[in-house]
Formats: C-alpha cells, structure tokens, sequence
C-alpha cells in the first residue's frame, strides 16, 4: 500500500477516488483529447423580453460578482449546478485586497472580520541551500469559503438577486438582443463563472492543450510542532523526476495547512498528482520536522491549473463574459484565483454596469473586460524558468540558485519591489530594477537561462516586457485627460475606461492604490 493509499484511506468520502478523477482529466488534457461540448450556439432572430440583465453560470466566485452587480441595481439571476457553498479549505488573500468587499458594500466591517478565519505573521520565502527572507501582511489571511459565501448569498437575496441552486448550466443560445440559457432563462449577458473546466471554455478553447500546468497536493493536518508563520514559497530539493517541487504553509484554522507545488508544461510523460502526493508525502517529515504518525490529517486537497498563453480569454461570442477561472486573468504561476478575482472585482463591476448601461456587449466590447495585460503575460518566462522539459538537461540546483540570486536583489531593493510580486503584481521599474542587478552580480546564472527557457520564449517576453513600460507610461499619461473625461459621449467613455483599466492593471499600477486605500 503506497503512503497515499494508507492515508487518504483515512479521511470520510472516497478522496482517493476524487484523485485518482482529477488524474484522469489530468491525462485527457495532456493527451489534448478532452470533449469539445457544444455550449453555445448563436441565432439571427430576436429573442424579445428578457428576465435579467446578467445571468450567471457557476457560483463559487460567481457570486462575488452577482452580489456587486445585484447591489448596483441589476436583475441578476445566478445558476449553480449544485448547494451554493464555500469549500472547508480557507483561501489565503492579503488584508488590503479585502477593501473590495467593503468600498462595493457587499460586506460590513463586522461582516468581513468575521470571514477572516486566520491572520499569522510572518512568512517565509527560500530556497534549497540559498536564501531566506521572512515577510509581514502578504497573504496571511485565511477566509472562511463557507462563511463568506453564505453571507454574499444572504445580500444578494436581500438586494432581489435570484437563486437556481441544483440548476446546471446545459447550453446558450446567442440572439442579436439577448441571450437563453437552457431554453429558459433570457438574460442581456451570460457570465460564465463555471471554472477552469466550464463548458463554454472549453469550445472556446476548441480543445487545444495548456501551455502549462500547475500541479498542486497537499492537507489540512492537527500534530504539528507549533508553529505561526506561514511559507509563501520554499524549496528543500533539487529538481527530481523533471520537476522542481515547492512548499507553502500557513497557519489554518483546525490545523496547519501544507501544499506542494510545481510547474510543467503539459508533456504527458510529466509526473501526475497521485505520484505527486506520494513524493509530498515522502518530503514532509523533512519539511515540517514532523512524523506521518504524528499528524491528524482533516483533509486532503489536490488540484491542477491549466494556463493558456492566450489569457485571458476572448471568447467568440457576444453577450458572453468568462469571469474567474474560466476566464484565465491571472498568472501561470499563481493558484490564488480567489485572489486574482477580488483584486479585479472592482474594476469588473463598473466595466460590467459600463457596458450594460451603453448596451456595449458585443464580442470586442465584452473582450475589453479581460485585457491583454503584460504584466500578466511577462510573468510566462518565471514559469518557463521554474519548470523543466521532459527532456531537458539542467543542473539540480539551476533553478534554486536562479530565485535565490533573484530573490535576493528584490530583497535587496526593498518592501515596494518585492511584496507586489509576491502578490502576483509585476512592476516595470521593479522588474527592471531586479533583472538589471541580477545580471549584474550573478552573471553565471543569468547566461544559463536562455538555453533554460529556449531563445523564443525570451524573444516573446521581451515584446510584453516592451509593453510592460508603454503600459506604464500611457497609465501615468491617461490621469492627465481625467479633466476632459467628462466631456465624452458615453459610448466613448465606455471604450476610454477599458482603456485606462488596461493600462493600469496591465502594468501592476492597480498595487499602489490598494496599498494606499484609495
Ligand atoms: C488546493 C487549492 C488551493 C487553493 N488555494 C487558494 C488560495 O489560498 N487563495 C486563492 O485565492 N485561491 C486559491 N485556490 C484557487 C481558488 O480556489 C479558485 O481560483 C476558485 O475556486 C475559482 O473559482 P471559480 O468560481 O472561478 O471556479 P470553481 O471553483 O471551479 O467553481 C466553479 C463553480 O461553477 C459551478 N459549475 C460548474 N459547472 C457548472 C455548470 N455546468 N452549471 C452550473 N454551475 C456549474 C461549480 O459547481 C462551482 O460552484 C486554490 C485552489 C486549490 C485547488
């Protein structure tokens, strides 16, 4: 019996089963064989009345954005294809992107300190043999799922947003003036918050592979020494079976949470999330100073993330919008989605009630919703440099003395150049600023890179890296129209606020205001 067998054994419901599932989508997708459903479809003739103005499909963070949306005044109905409820399992989030709840009056005060289960402080980040850095306030909040969500629904009941728990999405049908979801439910717009694995993703995505995978294991568990900080990123290993394995824990609230994390792309013959577990296993005690035996598992908790360079996603179609996973707005090497979703949901809500208001709900509209963002795309070179090919040759220690030499200029340089990029935020100057020193004092390291990641790869990030500083700059240089804004008809206005947003979230400029409480 295999260490995953004997404890997983252990815990209620068939996780072992659950593992071996996500094993098999795993391979479908690696294999490129997923079914392509046919989700959407589109028709010519009017479709009349409508009953909503948004309908959306999926209710995990499906409600953060009907909750904002019902508020402002829409008729919001929301399909879930089973109970609304958070998962056991706390995300993690950093206290500042929280305001969000607060400034969109989705939450109160009390509301909201009430959702943070856990605060700890500080956290860690290191690597085998080489540097270690301890943070404050970067991702050292745990929210209750369960409580968070349940408390969104209660306020989008209250607000007139309608329900259809046990109610799966089944197809769409795009008519020139609204759009009808499963031959009943006529809405203006169809947000589809169905995950990574929705439907209509996927025939947007026509089946075609990830350009890399996430792969995640890990547990809730009581036994451990005592221990309040948390790790953001750590490595104990080199790279073992084409994979550098890294470590988070935090401080949860019936134990202590660990997870095991590494990039790849989506070669087949990479390691799947079973064996993963078992290696996650076997590397624990080490990790935590802790026998199996000592540790009361709670539960178990796996995943995979597909990322598409094509993120985010456009979709085809009018009068649908991707939001969440599905809509794959954030970086290939962050599994932070909830994250991802409450840093743009602000941004989101007024762009949505925008184009609801200016009937801007065409494909290109609706497109402007998700932007290209280099600091997003910038951010596929890291993963290409954590991760290595199936067939690649690269030193054990390549890629730890890589983030040690990277990690510490960025310590080096500071709080304002090293807590954004823990946070998913890429900055031009700190970008620059970091690869500007780590070029020069570990020019070794740097030179190894290029075969590492191949020279087209660098050549595409340097066009986003390109855009990075463009972004910025048209940013800094859009505050200076904010005087004539007004004088724009609202179509325009539209237009020129995707615009700005862009720009700003594109180039990380959204981190200042957040820090700042604006
Ligand atoms: C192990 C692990 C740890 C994580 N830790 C963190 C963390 O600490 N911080 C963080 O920010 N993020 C974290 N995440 C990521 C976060 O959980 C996801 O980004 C988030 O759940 C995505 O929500 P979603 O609503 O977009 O998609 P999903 O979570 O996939 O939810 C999709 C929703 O749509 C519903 N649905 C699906 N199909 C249909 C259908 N046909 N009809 C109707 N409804 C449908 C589902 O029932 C579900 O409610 C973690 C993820 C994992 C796996």
């Amino acid at each position: 019996m295999s260490l995953t067998e004997e404890i997983l054994s252990q815990l209620p419901g068939d996780v072992l089963g659950g593992l071996r599932r996500s094993d098999r989508i795993l391979t479908s997708i690696r294999e490129g064989q997923p079914p392509v459903p046919t989700a959407v479809k589109e028709n010519q003739q009017q479709l009349g009345a409508v009953d909503w103005d948004v309908l959306i499909c999926g209710g995990t963070l499906g409600i953060l954005i009907g909750c904002a949306l019902a508020v402002q005044g829409f008729r919001v109905a929301l399909l879930e294809r089973g109970i609304l409820r958070g998962r056991d399992q706390e995300w993690n989030i950093s206290r500042q992107e929280l305001e969000a709840f607060l400034k969109l009056s989705l939450l109160t005060n009390a509301e909201l300190e009430q959702a943070i289960a856990t605060e700890y402080n500080p956290a860690r980040v290191g690597f085998d043999n080489g540097i270690e850095i301890w943070v404050e306030n970067v991702l050292n909040i745990g929210v209750d799922p369960v409580y968070l969500l349940e408390t969104l629904k209660q306020r989008f009941l209250a607000v007139g947003g309608k329900l259809f728990e046990n109610t799966p999405f089944g197809e769409a049908v795009i008519h020139p003036d609204g759009v009808i979801v499963n031959n009943q439910y006529k809405a203006r717009l169809l947000i589809d918050a169905m995950g990574h694995f929705s439907p209509i993703t996927q025939q947007a995505r026509q089946g075609r592979k990830p350009d890399a995978v996430c792969l995640v294991v890990g547990s809730c568990a009581q036994g451990f020494p005592e221990n309040h900080t948390g790790d953001l990123i750590l490595s104990l290993t080199p790279i073992q079976k084409q994979c550098q394995y890294f470590w988070e824990a935090f401080p949860a609230r019936d134990g202590r949470t660990t997870y095991m994390f590494t990039y790849m792309d989506a070669d087949p013959r990479h390691i799947g999330l079973e064996a993963l577990f078992e290696d996650y296993l076997r590397l624990m005690p080490k990790y935590q100073n802790v026998e199996l035996s000592q540790l009361k598992f709670q539960r178990a908790l796996f995943g995979f993330f597909p990322s598409y360079r094509q993120s985010p996603l456009h979709t085809p179609w009018s009068r649908i919008l991707p939001i969440g996973d599905s809509s794959g707005n954030q970086s290939p090497l962050s599994f932070g989605g909830f994250g991802a979703m409450v840093r743009h949901l602000e941004r989101l809500t007024e762009g949505i009630d925008e184009a609801l208001q200016t009937d801007q709900l065409s494909a290109n509209a609706l497109a402007l919703l998700q932007p290209y963002q280099p600091s997003l795309s910038v951010t596929w070179l890291f993963q290409k440099a954590m991760s290595v090919g199936i067939n690649q040759k690269i030193a054990p220690e390549q890629i730890n003395e890589l983030l040690s030499a990277v990690f510490r200029q960025m310590q080096e340089s500071g709080e304002m150049v090293l807590k954004p990029f823990l946070q998913d935020v890429v900055q031009f100057p700190a970008l620059t600023q970091t690869l500007l020193k780590t070029n020069f004092t570990h020019p070794g390291i740097v030179v190894k890179i290029i075969p590492h990641v191949g020279l087209l790869a660098l050549l595409d990030w340097l066009v986003h890296y390109g855009n990075l500083a463009v972004y910025s700059a048209l940013f800094w240089l859009s505050k200076s129209f904010e005087p004539w804004e007004k004088y724009l008809p609202n179509t325009s206005k539209y237009y020129w606020h995707r615009w700005v947003d862009a720009w700003k979230y594109g180039s990380g400029g959204d981190y200042e205001n957040r820090e700042r409480g604006i």
